[in-house]
């Protein structure tokens, strides 16, 4: 079944051991913030230093594992489309609009649509790391670690398969941030596969 995730929105569900999770991006150009935990005990969680640590890089794609902060993986990806992620950046939120964009009254943002979708899982603000983020495009300067927020390089159409290692609670959204999405808000499809 294909679920929709409205435009600067978020939602969060369960993935079991051996299931696959397929993130798709509809209309082209739009950001989605994944994270994930162990189910049977959330303060395990993706873990941004340590895959990257693990890999050696920082552009992810097929095969690669998310590892956990206790250097579990959580999740593999097992197909990718695009090729082109973020695991450096945390999720765009109410203080990113307000200090890079200069927003009074900013949005909540993927960090409060997360807090909000996971609260029933026991799962805090605290708890949220650095999200794996589908599609973002962040170009590095290799000389002097300058980084840059282009727009994402998937098409209508383009997705990611991630295959889960444990039983998780997965939270999952349409990403809020104008740059990283090329200006333009859209929805973020997603199916769960037996
Ligand atoms: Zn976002």
């Amino acid at each position: 079944m294909l679920n929709e995730i409205a435009p600067r929105s978020g939602v969060a569900f369960t993935l079991d051991k051996g299931q696959r999770l397929r993130v798709i991006d509809p209309h082209g150009e739009q950001v989605a913030d994944l994270l994930a935990f162990r189910r049977n005990d959330v303060r395990e969680v993706i873990s941004s230093g340590r895959t990257l640590d693990y890999a050696s890089r920082i552009y992810l794609t097929t095969g690669d594992p998310l590892y956990s902060n206790r250097s579990n993986v959580l999740l593999r990806i097992i197909e990718d489309t695009v090729g082109r992620h973020d695991f450096l950046l945390t999720p765009c939120s109410a203080d990113t609009f307000r200090i890079i964009y200069g927003d009074a009254n900013p949005h909540r943002g993927c960090f409060g649509n997360l807090e909000a979708a996971l609260q029933p899982y026991g799962i805090t603000a605290d708890d949220i790391p650095v999200a794996f983020n589908v599609f973002m495009n962040v170009a590095l300067d290799g000389k002097t670690g300058a980084l840059r927020v282009d727009p994402p390089l998937s098409r209508a159409g383009d997705y990611i398969v991630f295959e889960a290692e444990e039983d998780l609670v997965i939270g999952l959204t349409a990403c809020s941030a104008l740059q990283s999405n090329n200006f333009k808000f859209k929805p973020i499809h997603y199916e769960i596969l037996d």
